[in-house]
């Protein structure tokens, strides 16, 4: 029996890239795709906000001079083609799904309204929620802990390149230990960077649970989804 209703996985852009160093290895959408179908059919609603850093980070190229507002623009555009990407790979597999975008873009996903969003999840429908909140300034991470709230998911699966969160950097320092478990304050005031400021106050604020893993582990998103225990999980 799963121990989860309806879930918010965040997919990070980097993990659609693989090992390709730029863009998306279609390779490592199909992956992921399959682990999204099989908890599908285990019958959890599953909600997916996916980042656009293997493509466009706004933050970057406003540190090179571009104008933030624009950066991030185009930042939520790339979030747009990860989501159109991992639709893709999800359809191919037999799985249905809705983009719903939270900029305009009629001729290629839906707008992004809370009640069609929900009422897609009770059909079965997996949700891509596109273009992060819609507001430059923000973070996926945001717009995943913002989403959550919205449809009313019980937990945030955060899935990364790494198997939790640690009290350093796993690939820097050997000596980084992890954590079994934290709570938002400690998240925050430890600054763990499991998740920006903006998007782990909103998560504490509202006593969302997050679990951070990593996706590099094969049948890591389908154990999440269905509530095993892996990662790090963060709760009040
Ligand atoms: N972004 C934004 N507002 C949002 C979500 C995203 O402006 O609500 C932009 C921002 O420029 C960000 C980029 O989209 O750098 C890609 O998102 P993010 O860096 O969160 O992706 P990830 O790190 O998860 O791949």
């Amino acid at each position: 029996m799963a121990k989860y209703k309806r879930v918010l996985l965040k997919v990070s852009g980097e993990a659609l890239m693989g090992n390709l160093g730029y863009g998306i290895d279609p390779a490592v959408a199909n992956e992921i795709a399959e682990e999204i179908r099989d908890a599908v059919r285990a019958g959890i609603e599953v909600a997916i906000v996916v980042g656009g850093g293997n493509i466009f980070r706004g933050v970057a190229a406003s540190a090179k001079g571009m104008d933030r507002s624009t950066a991030d623009h185009m930042g939520m555009l790339a979030t747009m083609i990860n989501s159109l990407a991992l639709q893709d790979a999800l359809e191919q597999i037999g799985v249905f799904t809705r983009v719903l975008s939270a900029i305009d873009m009629k001729a290629i996903s839906e707008p992004y309204i809370r009640r069609r969003a929900v009422r897609h999840l009770e059909k079965g429908r997996v949700v891509i929620f596109g273009a992060g909140t819609g507001n430059p300034y923000f973070s996926t991470d945001t717009a995943a802990a913002l989403r959550a709230n919205e449809i009313n998911a019980e937990i945030i699966l955060k899935a990364t390149s790494v198997d939790g969160v640690y009290d350093a950097d796993p690939r820097t320092n050997p000596n980084a230990v992890k954590f079994e478990s934290l709570t938002h304050m400690e998240m925050l005031t430890r600054e763990l960077k499991v998740m920006d400021s903006t998007a782990a106050s909103l998560c504490m604020d509202n006593n969302i649970p997050i679990v951070v893993f990593s996706l590099k582990t094969k049948g890591n998103i389908f154990k999440a989804i269905c509530g095993e225990k892996i990662g790090t999980i963060i709760e009040e």
